[in-house]
């Protein structure tokens, strides 16, 4: 039958370009389907593509360094297929403050020793040595810039840091998607954009095709929905939305681009830094630039919105975070002209995402990334291709969870952790940090 395919893949964000690329190894028939005009354009192009090795969970960890290892390897991964406009990855290292809020890192400390991850503690005087425009006073709790005792510090020095040298930033999310694209394309794989998909058609109690708004079926007894914070509304078409435990809503975020502190390169000798004393995170950014983004401060209030109708003007969001900023370098300039992104993150209930199978049979999820997931997107690639492979195959993935094996780390996970119906997980951050 003409537009039959193996699999139909909602979605041509970095991750649905990565299970596309793995199920192609695999030989399958695959077809990535896209309203947007080209590969990488939704939530992916936004992103900031910190490649941190640090999460609240083992399998958060292992899975993030596993992802390390492929970013580090790319041009390989991608089989070196891409002879020319290869993304790159800037290896620049990561700094995580330790905090009253994070427990000062115990758990993070001990999940590197764990998996071998290198990691090195600094004082806080090794941290003003290497970021000497630094304040490493401590300024927690984070505040809402109208508290009047916003931007004072409580007289205590924080108490360090853990920096790993293994992490830092994808400098063009786009690039490396269109990238994974190409490779998928070379192994067969079929991409379609401009394309909405309306309806989910169902068959005998299976999955079993799309229909786009242009009236145009396709048909596939496999569909996974990889729409980014569209996730539920593609849920919703399938009929499976009210069945999965755990829930996926989009949520409205900013991330500000300001000019480094002049007398400091913070392109070249900066690095990724998560800061729970003041809620941001940052990392270097190409002209001397930094990027910085929240971490769900308490005092800050969620914006979940319909992905199809929110407003996507700058907020006072973007103000509190370089004020918070600031903080912690008071030579930061702070500029009048607003510069940065405003999109959503795809937000599970416990800011973990679903890789997972669901109640209707042929129908996959790889959703709910909430904000934390293109560093893991080629093993998430590898994760669902099992994944889907092992259900197709006639195995219960509910009832006898597939493992999977990461190969660069030589270590397993047990995929229940992904698992729809997870009750929420307690260690998880609730935060961008996951
Ligand atoms: C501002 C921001 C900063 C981030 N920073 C980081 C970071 O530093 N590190 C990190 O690891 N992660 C980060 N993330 C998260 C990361 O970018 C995402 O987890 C990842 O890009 C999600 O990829 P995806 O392919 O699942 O989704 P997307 O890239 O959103 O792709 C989904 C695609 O589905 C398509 N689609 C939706 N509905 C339909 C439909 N009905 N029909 C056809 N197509 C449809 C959309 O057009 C879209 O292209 C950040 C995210 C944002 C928004």
């Amino acid at each position: 039958m003409k537009n039959k395919y193996d699999v139909i893949i909602i979605g041509a964000g970095i991750i649905g370009c990565a299970i596309g690329f793995e199920l192609s190894k695999k030989g399958w028939k695959v077809l990535n389907i896209d309203k947007n005009p080209a590969s990488g354009y939704g939530s992916t192009s936004t992103s900031c593509a910190i490649i941190r090795v640090y999460y609240s969970t083992f399998e958060g960890c292992a899975m993030a360094y596993e992802g390390y290892h492929y970013w580090k390897n790319w041009s390989k991964y991608l089989e070196n297929c891409n002879a020319r406009d290869l993304s790159r990855y800037i290896n620049c290292g990561c700094m995580i403050y330790k905090t009253e809020q994070n427990n000062y890192l115990k758990k993070i400390i001990n999940l590197a020793k764990q998996l071998d991850i290198p990691y090195e503690l600094w004082e806080a005087e090794k941290i003003k040595s290497i970021l000497p425009i630094a304040d490493v006073h401590q300024y927690s709790p984070v505040k809402s810039v109208n508290d009047d005792e916003f931007g004072i510090h409580n007289n205590k020095v924080l108490n360090g840091s853990v920096f790993f040298p293994n992490g830092g930033y994808v400098t063009d999310p786009q690039l490396a998607t269109r990238n994974l694209q190409y490779a998928s394309e070379k192994k067969g794989g079929n991409f379609i954009f401009n394309s909405n998909v309306i309806k989910i058609i169902k068959r005998n109690g299976r999955a079993s095709g799309v229909v786009l708004s242009n009236g145009k079926e396709i048909f596939s007894n496999v569909i996974v929905n990889v729409a980014g914070p569209h996730s539920m509304k593609i849920n919703k078409l399938a009929g499976i939305d009210n069945l999965n435990k755990i829930k996926t809503k989009a949520l409205k975020v900013e991330v500000c681009h300001v000019p480094s502190p002049v007398n400091f390169n913070f392109e070249k000798d900066g690095f990724v830094i998560s800061d729970s004393d003041i809620g941001c995170y940052s990392r270097p950014e190409t002209g001397n630039n930094i990027l910085i983004g929240g971490e769900e401060p308490e005092c800050d209030k969620k914006i979940f919105v319909d992905p199809d109708n929110w407003d996507k003007n700058f907020s006072e969001q973007w103000n509190a975070q370089v004020l918070r900023q600031a903080q912690r370098y008071p030579d930061l300039p702070i500029s009048s002209s607003i510069r940065g992104v405003v999109d959503l993150y795809d937000v599970s209930d416990d800011w973990i995402p679903i890789y997972d199978k669901s109640d209707l049979p042929g129908y996959y999820m790889a959703i709910g990334t909430s904000g934390n997931q293109f560093k893991n997107a080629p093993v998430a690639g590898v994760l669902m291709s099992n994944l889907i492979e092992y259900c197709e195959n006639g195995n219960d993935h509910d009832s006898n969870p597939l493992d999977l094996n990461l190969k660069h780390i030589k270590r397993k996970i047990n995929l229940s952790f992904f698992s729809r119906n997870r009750e929420v997980n307690k260690d998880s951050s609730m935060s961008v940090l996951g």
